[in-house]
């Protein structure tokens, strides 16, 4: 039989998972009060012991009363039985101290130590508790794309709030490992992965990926070495990502442009671009590639030096900057197109919003941490809860849920939660589906007993 069939256990209108069954375990969401090994002895949980996210069994340290004898060690949990023998646990020794193996479905055989030794078993399934498995089972039976939608406007704010700072940084960490993955790239030092992550940011969804695929071999020295020049960085720019192929230009800007790069080009010896066709198709023109790369341009000429952004005053200085370019870029979004006015010539203030916080923050988070500083202090987190939230496809769909972000932070954070775990459904490592599940009710009058 396949191992997938044990991931899930169907029967009727139930649908239980590892997950869930952990979760029971460690809230102790079943009753307490009749616990039998497979040989009818008695068992009592003193504690049920410390999840085990790594290898190994699932729960260490637990402290567990079977018939007379009290037992320190760990707890594996399986949704059926066999799943013992079927992982291999009776031949590893990783599994040697396992002192009770909690199942959903009792197994054809009880499961054995590398040594032999019988382990006591307890069957789980028709002890949980009917209304957790049921609130589990409902989320998880939601087609929404958020499933517990109608239950977020229930969640205490204290809950929510800490989550949302968990959450957001999370995030944060998992963008600043890119600029790790990225510098410990062979060909890529901390100034590529800044010009690299700066690009995919200002080439957007639709043109990120092609601006990095297009300026991955444009070395950063080239960069620096013009840093003082935004019209030689244009012409680099729009020159490396095919965008002065033209023969036919006739505004002398374009010429010029065109000439810049093809002795850039030939000075430095800079490849020529492949044939990448960048996108402006359901693209607002302020958003046009030609216009966003004059706009980092000017970005590179003003902020060379990735290491500024270690400092939290650069971030206030970076939102009150216009990043204006050339007056070419007045009367067009794209290079070569006819003239016509327009208003849209510098980034706008959302956009720079995002840029410190998807690009610049995690580079500061990143820089701090390789030289052993304090991550955020509480003087930049007061600063970046200020800022405003984003407004995009999750934002609305959490706001259409009574959860309106307040602030750019709590945007990031219900990214952060759509994207991480609404997605795959994690509500069980969710501090809101915690909440919403419940859990260890079933015991409240046994335990006070005592
Ligand atoms: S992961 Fe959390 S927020 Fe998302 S659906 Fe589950 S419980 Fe709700």
């Amino acid at each position: 039989m396949p191992v997938f069939e044990f991931k899930f256990v169907v029967r009727e209108h139930n649908i239980m998972t590892e997950d869930f069954l952990q979760f029971a375990w460690r809230t102790l969401s079943f009753k307490l009060q009749v616990l039998k090994t497979r040989n009818q002895e008695i068992i009592r949980i003193i504690t049920p012991g410390v999840h085990n996210r790594d290898q190994g069994p699932d729960f260490l340290d637990a402290r567990i009363r079977i018939g007379k004898v009290e037992w320190n060690g760990q707890v594996e949990i399986h949704l059926h039985g066999d799943e013992w023998y079927r992982h291999g646990h009776h031949r590893d020794p990783l599994y040697n101290n396992v002192i009770l193996h909690v199942v959903y479905e009792k197994g054809k055989d009880q499961a054995r130590r590398l040594d032999g030794t019988p382990i006591p078993e307890l069957v789980l399934g028709p002890l949980l508790d009917p209304d957790v498995k049921s609130r589990y089972e409902n989320l998880q039976k939601q087609m929404d794309e958020i499933p517990c939608r109608h239950l977020l406007n229930t969640v205490p704010t204290g809950i929510l709030y800490s989550w949302y700072e968990v959450l957001f940084r999370e995030r944060l960490m998992r963008k600043a490992d890119d600029f790790r993955r990225e510098t410990t790239h062979k060909t890529t030092d901390l100034h590529e992965a800044y010009f690299l992550a700066l690009a995919g940011h200002f080439g957007g969804i639709l043109n990120g990926e092609l601006f990095r695929t297009l300026f991955r071999d444009l070395p950063y020295s080239v960069i620096r070495k013009n840093a003082d020049k935004p019209e030689v960085l244009e012409a680099i720019l729009l020159g490396k990502a095919g965008l002065l192929r033209r023969e036919d230009f006739e505004d002398p800007y374009e010429i010029n442009l065109k000439q810049e790069w093809l002795y850039q080009q030939k000075k430095y010896n800079l490849a020529s671009p492949p044939a990448i066709s960048l996108r402006y198709m359901r693209m607002r023109p302020a958003g046009f590639p030609d216009l966003r790369l004059a706009q980092l341009a000017v970005f590179l000429h003003q902020y060379p030096d990735p290491g500024i952004f270690i400092h939290p005053e650069s971030w206030k200085g970076l939102l009150k900057q216009k990043f204006i370019p050339s007056n070419y870029w007045k009367t067009r979004h794209r290079i070569g197109q006819a003239e016509k006015a327009h208003t849209h010539v510098r980034p706008g203030k959302d956009f720079l919003t995002l840029l410190l916080m998807n690009v610049l923050l995690p580079l500061a988070y990143f820089l701090k941490s390789a030289h052993g500083k304090p991550l955020i202090s509480s003087e930049e987190w007061n600063f970046i809860r200020m800022l405003p939230p984003e407004k995009n496809r999750i934002t609305r769909l959490f706001e259409q849920s009574g959860l309106k972000a307040g602030s750019a932070t709590e945007a990031q954070a219900q990214i952060q939660l759509y994207k991480q775990y609404c997605l795959n459904k994690k509500c069980l490592n969710c501090a809101i589906g915690k909440y919403c599940i419940g859990g260890g009710d079933i015991n409240r009058d046994y335990l006070m007993e005592g």
